[in-house]
């Protein structure tokens, strides 16, 4: 008998998973408190569009009353939390699957069922990098196509000329990460009947937008999957929980390749009483949309900078002549974490991503693109 050597097993390996690139997360609160040596309570945390506020007084107690259940599984397939998805979404059961580790398992499991090895999935960008990244996983070939530079609109002729034969999936995102604009449902409509592709519109910030949800024309088009997610204006990210709403046949499809119970029982628990606090995503919701305007528009006004307008929780703010690191370092040592977009598609190195925080936050944002601005 001979033991193999580890070269042996390598040539094992799926030749796609070896082509997938490493998502760059944002950095959390210890990891940062750790190298610069801040109190991590008082570090102000704006890189990752988690919400401000906290989690709610009600998921947190459900959480801890769920905790007595932890060691029994839950229904394989989020049963309870689809009837309070039902509730919110105004859908029926047979539209509603809900994962986790995140809408990022659904992207996942979307990906599964339509792409494999030479497929194509467009995304234009710049964009939510983890569409591409799934893709390739499966064998996918992510086509980049550039929204429109001026204002980050899409450019419809452009998607319609990059459609091929092989084009399985369009992954749209509305309001968009990292520019804020959002799509209308005309666009939508265009090309869902102009393309024989499945659309996915990720509506991960869609509670922040005064622009209302594309999510009814799941009940028209067979093609149409709305992406959601508990991580950001819920408050849930360390939840880990998504959910689709989309046409029955895709549920079904996506109920047999989804592990079953992807949702855990504190995780489906929490969600469910988030939903009925609906106090709390009225307090985090007003409350960006009241500091939204104030301070795009203060950035403009007072700092060298231009900030774009946004129907989210964060915007973007084109630093130029400075670069998106440089202003990322300055904000770090005023203790503050913001996002640079240079790991993003077609955005260049001169624009960062904030999170808009509470008034408290938002006054040390503003006052510390001021000095960025009079040092730089
Ligand atoms: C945060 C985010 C998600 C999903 O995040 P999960 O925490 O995995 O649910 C999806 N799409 C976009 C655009 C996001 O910013």
């Amino acid at each position: 008998l001979t033991k193999k050597t580890k070269e042996t097993y390598l040539s094992l390996r799926k030749e796609a998973v070896l082509n997938v690139p490493k998502y760059v997360p944002g950095k959390t609160t210890s990891q940062i408190a750790e190298e610069y040596g801040f109190n991590p309570e008082t570090v102000i945390k704006l890189n990752s569009n988690e919400n401000p506020l906290g989690a709610s007084g009600a998921s947190i107690r459900a959480i801890q009353k769920a905790a007595q259940n932890a060691s029994l599984y839950p229904t394989a397939d989020a049963t309870d939390l689809r009837k309070a998805l039902m509730k919110h979404t105004g859908f029926s059961f047979e539209n509603i699957v809900a994962s986790g580790p995140g809408m990022d398992s659904l992207i996942d499991a979307v990906n599964q069922l339509f792409v494999g090895a030479g497929d194509e999935v467009l995304i234009p960008v710049p964009t939510f990098t983890y569409y591409g990244i799934s893709a390739i996983g499966f064998g996918g070939v992510p086509v980049y196509v550039n929204l429109n530079e001026a204002d980050y609109s899409l450019d419809v002729d452009k998607i319609l000329s990059a459609v091929t034969e092989k084009t399985k999936i369009i992954w749209l995102c509305s309001p968009n990460n990292p520019t804020g604009n959002v799509i209308d449902a005309e666009t939508i409509r265009f090309l869902a009947e102009e393309t024989g592709a499945i659309l996915f519109i990720d509506e991960a910030y869609v509670d922040f937008s005064t622009k209302g949800s594309l999510s009814a024309l799941v009940n028209e088009y067979e093609n149409i999957i709305i992406g959601r997610t508990f991580s950001k204006a819920f408050g849930l990210a360390g939840a880990r929980l998504g959910y689709l709403i989309a046409p029955e046949w895709i549920v079904s499809d996506l109920l047999r390749i989804l592990p079953p119970f992807a949702v855990s029982v504190l995780a489906e628990a929490a969600a469910i009483a988030v939903l009925e606090d609906t106090d709390y995503l009225e307090a985090g919701v007003s409350m960006v949309q009241s500091q939204r305007p104030l301070l795009i528009e203060n950035i403009s006004k007072k700092t060298p900078y231009r900030a774009y307008p946004s129907e989210s929780n964060f915007f973007i703010v084109d630093v130029s002549p400075q670069t998106a690191r440089e202003a990322v370092d300055y904000f770090l040592k005023n203790g503050i974490l913001i996002r640079s977009c240079d790991s993003f598609e077609n955005i260049g190195k001169n624009t960062v991503r904030i999170t808009i925080g509470t008034p408290e936050m938002n006054q040390k944002v503003l006052k510390t693109f001021e000095t960025f601005g009079s040092i730089s």
